[in-house]
């Protein structure tokens, strides 16, 4: 049985306060969350604050990166040791802005899982194709070549820990949401990726997401796909009302 997860990316959004605020309202609002994990993630200077207020929460906290180094010259960088050390639970890696702003390869997204996990992080691996992709007909082939390099040297054991999510990079903060059947398509063939290079009990224990312009008026649809376990939700998640009613569609 997979415990859905809901987790909400913040992006370069909220100043501290601001994130206080947005959690705050978030426990007020929903004191019982049900059999769900709920995960906010930050940005980086927020992070600490909002993993210490959160101590005794049920809203566990992700970084939106790490660098694949643990400590040493590299300027501007943050590390999963420091993260770690910052009250963080999980990381958000190889998320598509990352990608398509700061140039990472699917090599270096498999770099900072590893460094995910040698710090005691948990990866939450986005993967997912252009528009141009999916019109080439080659979803499938850039979802296996992502998986197959970003997951590259891994242990069954770490790959069923980790939690994909399925973004696509043409549905995320554009309003358009992929319809179920494309979404439950690419989620079957990620489990199928994951059972055929792992084990099949491997691909049945790993948690994937979906994420791109998840909102109250279409998660409960998507939400309650056979290979969806969740949703990773950028805008919506800045709302408390709105994380509430996506929190509250698993169920
Ligand atoms: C995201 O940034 O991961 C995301 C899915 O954004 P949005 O929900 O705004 O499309």
């Amino acid at each position: 049985m997979r415990t859905p997860i809901i987790a909400g990316n913040w992006k370069m959004n909220l100043t501290l306060s601001q994130a206080l605020e947005l959690v705050n309202g978030i426990q007020y609002g929903l004191p019982f969350p049900g059999e769900v994990d709920v995960i906010a993630a930050p940005p980086f200077l927020c992070l600490h604050g909002v993993a210490g207020h959160l101590q005794e929460s049920y809203i566990g906290v992700a970084a939106q990166d790490l660098f694949f180094e643990d400590q040493g010259a590299f300027t501007g960088e943050c590390s999963g040791k420091q993260i770690r050390d910052a009250g963080a639970d999980y990381v958000i890696v190889g998320h598509s802005e990352r990608r398509q702003y700061f140039s990472e390869t699917d090599e270096i997204i498999n770099k900072k899982i590893k460094a995910a996990f040698r710090n005691e992080l948990v990866p939450i691996v986005c993967v997912g194709e252009t528009l141009a992709e999916r019109e080439k007909g080659e979803v499938a082939a850039v979802i296996r070549r992502q998986l197959a390099v970003g997951l590259s040297d891994l242990t069954a054991a770490e790959v069923a820990r980790l939690i994909i999510a399925y973004e696509p990079v043409w549905a995320i903060g554009t309003g358009k949401t992929a319809t179920p059947d494309q979404v439950e398509d690419v989620h079957r063939l990620i489990r199928f990726s994951i059972s055929t290079k792992f084990s099949g009990q491997t691909g049945e224990a790993v948690r994937i997401l979906y994420g791109g312009s998840v909102k109250p008026s279409n998660s409960k649809e998507l939400l309650a796909l056979p290979n969806v376990d969740g949703a990773l939700v950028g805008g919506a998640s800045l709302k408390a009302p709105d994380f509430i009613e996506i929190i509250k569609s698993v169920r």
